[in-house]
């Protein structure tokens, strides 16, 4: 009997002895306390041509993963083809034939045709890419019209260096569309251009660019560049070129980037407590109904590098009795503007560096 009882108190030691232990593991591994130590990185078999791959490991001590990039698997650098598109990134090979049986239509300048716009696909039926030629009939296409492939399941385009517009609606809802170059020789991108376009994730916005039209670039899953309440869309030189609108419409200042050189149009559209707005030196272009109906606006101060400024910029800005332009009353005066840049505004003075203009 006293053995047996001696046999159990010791069983019941040892049981609470291990219990003590694994709860001491358990504070070590289990606990929010430990240095997470990852082992076992594996490959995930995603490097691109552009992009480096990446490597997964895990905790030794519990399920949190980690991921880095891989040192092993770096972005190849090259695109690879196939059927004249790259697997990756939806590039068109160079070599690529240019896309037969597009419609075009005359640009007439004093009832000589002067160059083409591309209006459509025509018989081209479905194509995974389109490749735009810069000539058609020996003069210049220097258009894509308005909707011209809207609605299309290609996954790229390439639109040649003669093209300086790119017409409303053009690339509109183009859902597959994730491969697209906008060369250094457009100036103008309509209105919903590319809007719906839900597989564009990166684009290029060139320096030649002037004009962004209103929800050109309306993009579900479209990566913009933020700053202090701004989207932006620009380039490697500039992630700042445009901006593009402001993220949170209800704010009651803003500061534009003092790198940026166009507004789009509309940029400002509905901030109904926006009180002052600085536009800076850098910027060059304001678009169309910049500050449209932005009621509670009372103090604006133009930059002195404008060069246009567009239609109803002002329109339904209420509060606005006068504007600010860091320049003289000579250089307001040349700056071309819309006929109706003030219209419907409460605007009554312009104060320049050295005087005020009464409108
Ligand atoms: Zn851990
Ligand atoms: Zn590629």
């Amino acid at each position: 009997m006293k053995r047996a009882f001696k046999t159990k108190r010791l069983w019941l030691d040892i049981v609470a002895m291990l219990i003590v232990v694994l709860c001491a593991v358990c504070f070590v591994a289990c606990g929010d306390n430990h240095t997470h130590s990852y082992v076992d990185y594996v490959y995930n078999d995603d490097a691109t041509c552009v992009a480096d791959g990446t490597e997964t490991g895990k905790c030794k001590y519990c399920d949190k993963t980690h991921t880095r990039k891989s040192e092993s698997h770096p972005a190849t650098g090259e695109h690879e083809y196939f059927q004249y598109l790259c697997y990756d990134c939806n590039k068109i090979d160079p070599a690529a034939p240019y896309t037969e049986g597009l419609e075009y239509t005359e640009i007439k300048d004093n009832e000589q045709t002067v160059g083409y716009s591309v209006t459509g696909r025509g018989n081209t039926g479905y194509n995974k890419y389109i490749k735009i030629p810069s000539e058609y009939n020996g003069l210049p296409v220097t258009t894509i019209g308005n909707e011209a492939f809207s609605g299309s399941a290609m996954l790229s385009v390439m639109i040649p260096d003669s093209v300086t517009s790119i017409g409303d609606g053009a690339f509109a809802s183009c859902y597959m569309l994730n491969g697209v170059d906008i060369p250094n020789s457009v100036t103008y991108i309509g209105l919903w251009a590319f809007q719906n376009c839900s597989q564009l994730i990166d684009v290029t916005i060139p320096n030649s660019v002037t004009t962004v039209g209103w929800k050109a670039f309306d993009c579900m899953r479209l990566k913009y560049t933020e700053y202090k309440n701004g989207l932006y869309l620009g380039n490697a030189d500039n992630p700042y070129y445009v901006l593009i609108s402001v993220k949170n419409e209800s704010v009651s200042s803003f500061v534009i980037n003092g790198n940026t050189k166009i507004i789009a149009d509309l940029a400002f559209k509905y901030c109904r407590s926006l009180t002052a707005v600085k536009i800076p030196d850098s910027v060059t272009n304001m678009g169309r109904g910049t500050f449209y109906s932005c009621k509670s606006l009372k103090t604006v101060n133009i930059g002195s590098s404008v060069t246009d400024i567009g239609e109803y910029v002002f329109r339904y800005c209420n509060s606005l009795k006068n504007v600010g332009f860091n320049g003289t009353t000579v250089q307001w005066e040349s700056i071309p503007k819309s006929d109706t840049w003030n219209f419907g505004s409460a605007i009554k003075t312009v104060v320049c560096t050295d005087g005020k203009i009464t409108l």
